[in-house]
């Protein structure tokens, strides 16, 4: 006999709301979950297969619980793409950072703490506070999303947040928090401060890592190979922080977390990409650049992006502008911001189809811009 989740036992404070968004949409565009749209070349498969090949030697052993041989190839990596000198002990890699972030609030969170974060921002910062019992404050966006430093300031000595998350550039807006603005945050918290870094390799900007010497027992960077890597299926998230922090971490991770064969994936990667020109990241940068001047010149409004997604609109209504795109075969994100939508920089070829269904949704007049009507 089926049962509905509202009979099961379930704690009151994990709902439908801290649900991990929706499952995806089917369309022949999916510009809705912010990956790198090419698909890995033949020379990293092969890379990545004889390096899976190798590691299966192994499958009858759990895996390596520490994680050793990928920390230390990510913290080379580190120090060459941030050009600050990193140490192995400095690094911890989980399944996604959406674990590393669940992993931090269990050892930092938990009830009666809580977390501050600033809205719009990385839903799942509210889902992980919700899982792990963690009280979720969030301060509101000035005019056009950019973070008010005062209003973050005073939110955070009024609330004594035990954990401070922003992501910087900021999903869904795209915008990147200056150094100035973070060192204020970090002055003025209490407890740690979690700068996600997720889309940090299309910013071009300066990297928190290089602020870990000033806020040690503060600040904890958190980073993912699943955006500009290009392998968001293999599931691989890193922190950076003091190793004091990362010993902490250890302490409430489940023991063998990462598999043999995802540890293994990601090691090749990074060999693969070590010292390589990335022409997908500078396409990626582009393109961006493209789609955000053409929707600007059609009347929308496209929020400044470092990141590879933009936040656009301005739609009477943004559930009915999505709907819209879908209709059209092009799938963006509604991230309940209102009158916007947010979009992935793909292909050339799905921006172009981007761009046409915008100009369809125009002529449509009811979903046009709302400067436009
Ligand atoms: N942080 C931010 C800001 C993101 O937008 C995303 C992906 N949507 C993630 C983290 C999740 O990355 P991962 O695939 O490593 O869990």
């Amino acid at each position: 006999m089926p049962v509905s989740a509202t009979e099961l036992p379930s704690r009151p404070e994990v709902d439908d709301r801290t649900a991990l968004g929706p499952v995806r949409a089917r369309a022949p565009v999916r510009l809705d979950r912010n990956e790198n749209p090419w698909p890995p070349t033949s020379e990293l498969l092969d890379s990545v297969v004889e390096q899976i090949r190798r590691a299966t030697v192994g499958l009858h052993r759990y895996p390596d619980r520490t994680a050793l041989a990928l920390r230390v190839e990510l913290t080379e990596y580190l120090t060459r793409q941030t050009g600050l000198l990193v140490d192995f002990r400095s690094v911890w890699v989980a399944n996604g950072s959406s674990e590393v972030l669940q992993q931090l609030l269990l050892a930092f969170g938990g009830p009666g703490r809580i977390l501050l974060g600033f809205a719009p921002s990385y839903r799942i910062s509210r889902a992980a506070a919700a899982h792990t019992d963690t009280i979720y404050v969030e301060c509101r966006p000035s005019p056009h999303f950019t973070l008010d430093i005062v209003a973050a300031v005073r939110a955070i000595a009024e609330h004594c947040p035990h954990v401070v998350f922003v992501d910087s550039p900021n999903n869904p807006t795209g915008l990147t928090l200056s150094h100035a603005d973070l060192r204020r945050i970090l002055d003025a918290a209490p407890g740690l401060v979690l700068v996600d870094e997720a889309y940090g390799e299309f910013s071009g900007g300066r990297s928190a890592v290089g602020l870990l010497h000033r806020y040690p027992t503060k600040l904890v960077v958190i980073r993912t190979m699943s955006k500009a890597f290009g392998i968001a299926g293999v599931r691989v998230g890193y922190l950076v922080a003091a190793p004091a922090m990362v010993d902490s971490i250890a302490r409430v991770c489940l023991p063998y977390h990462m598999s043999t064969l995802n540890q293994a994936a990601a090691i090749a990667a990074l060999r693969h990409h070590d010292g390589r020109d990335r022409p997908d990241l500078a396409m990626l940068v582009s393109e961006r650049e493209r789609v955000s001047n053409a929707l600007r010149t059609k009347g929308f409004d496209v929020v400044p992006s470092d990141a590879n997604f933009i936040l656009f609109g301005r739609f009477p209504d943004s559930t009915v502008a999505w709907q819209g795109l879908l209709e059209l075969g092009v799938l963006v994100r509604d991230v309940s911001v209102a009158h916007y939508l947010r979009a992935s920089i793909g292909l050339p070829h799905d921006n172009d189809a981007l761009l046409r269904a915008a100009d369809i949704l125009i002529d449509e007049g009811a979903r046009s811009p709302t400067g436009r009507q």
